[in-house]
């Protein structure tokens, strides 16, 4: 089938026939094509305040629309464009991207909404990332507050001085920091209040654990009031029914993002999901306001 041949061609198939090596060439090969041919795209998934539900803003994620394959999730690239570098200019077009999208709300009313970018490891380590994101803002002339970059715990932990400098240098140019997959990794809280970060999100699995456990509930409440203690804020990752959205308002989690409220929409998706969510009653009002 085209399917499979696809998936042949693409390197997505598990089979002895194939080597890693050959495979990951491959995909190198098609990532590389892809970025020059502009298959891939920012989707954004809703984020919002728990205490009212009011719509803050969106994490961007990327996908690669395949000509055959339809939309390809970035688990199946994200880790080969990490292992042969293409993860540094695939990570500046995402940057730079996210920076349109966000000027583009401001231009149709919708200035108030922050957006989440994921930054890779090294992305963080081997390209000039304060330099490229001033770039971006610059170019866009977007607020920097409204741009919300989300580093992973390993990130932060890898090397103590370097690392606090780019943060400290990305801090300045006034966008905001968020620990994304909070608990995953094995980093402590404590560790991290040397960080110029403001968010902590909590990784989905302690989520999921809050229907089916008291370890679970004991777990995300930890998590919420150390990060309170240390002036962060968090977000919960994946939160995918009421009964997770109740636990987690009780023990004052900040905001929530998830399938309960929506999954990550392509652009036009997602203002056309803003305007609808704006004009249901029981979820507060949307767009937010300039400088809320
Ligand atoms: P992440 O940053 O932790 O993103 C959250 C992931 O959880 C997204 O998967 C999202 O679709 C998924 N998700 C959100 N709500 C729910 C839910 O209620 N239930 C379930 N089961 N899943 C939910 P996605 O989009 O497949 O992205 C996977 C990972 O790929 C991201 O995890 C992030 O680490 C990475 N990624 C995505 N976009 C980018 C990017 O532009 N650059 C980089 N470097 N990495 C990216
Ligand atoms: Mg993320
Ligand atoms: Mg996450
Ligand atoms: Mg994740």
């Amino acid at each position: 089938s085209v399917k499979r041949l696809a998936d042949i061609r693409l390197g997505f198939f598990d089979s002895a026939m194939s080597s890693a090596v050959a495979e990951r060439l491959t995909l190198e090969r098609s990532i590389k094509a892809a970025l020059k041919a502009g298959q891939f795209e920012l989707f954004f998934q809703p984020q919002v305040r728990l205490e009212d539900f009011r719509l803050v803003g969106a994490e961007a994620l990327i996908r690669w629309r395949h000509p055959e394959l339809g939309i390809i999730p970035p688990d199946k690239f994200i880790p080969v464009a990490e292992e042969t570098g293409l993860i540094v200019p695939l990570g500046t077009w995402v940057l730079q991207s996210a920076c349109r999208h966000l000027r583009h709300w401001s231009e149709i009313g919708l200035g108030g909404l922050r957006m989440g970018v994921n930054i890779s490891s090294r992305q963080f380590r081997e390209a000039d990332l304060a330099d490229l994101v001033a770039e971006a803002i610059t170019e866009t002339g977007i607020d920097p507050a409204h741009l919300d970059l989300e580093l992973t715990e390993s990130m932060l932990m890898a090397d103590g001085e370097g690392t606090l400098k780019i943060l400290r240098a990305l801090a300045r140019l006034g966008v905001t920091l968020s620990i994304d997959d909070f608990g995953t990794g094995y980093s402590s809280l404590a560790y991290l209040k040397r960080f110029p970060v403001n968010t902590v999100k909590i990784d989905r699995a302690f989520v999921r654990d809050l229907d089916q456990d008291e370890d679970g509930r004991v777990i995300a409440n930890a998590i919420i009031s150390l990060a309170h203690s240390l002036s962060m804020k968090t977000i919960a990752e994946g939160v995918e029914s009421e009964a997770q959205a109740a636990m987690l308002a009780r023990h004052g989690c900040d905001e929530i993002q998830g399938y309960l409220i929506e999954r990550p929409l392509a652009a036009d998706d997602f203002t056309a999901f803003v305007a609808r969510y704006g004009a249901d009653g029981g979820r507060g009002p949307v767009p937010p306001r300039e400088g809320e």
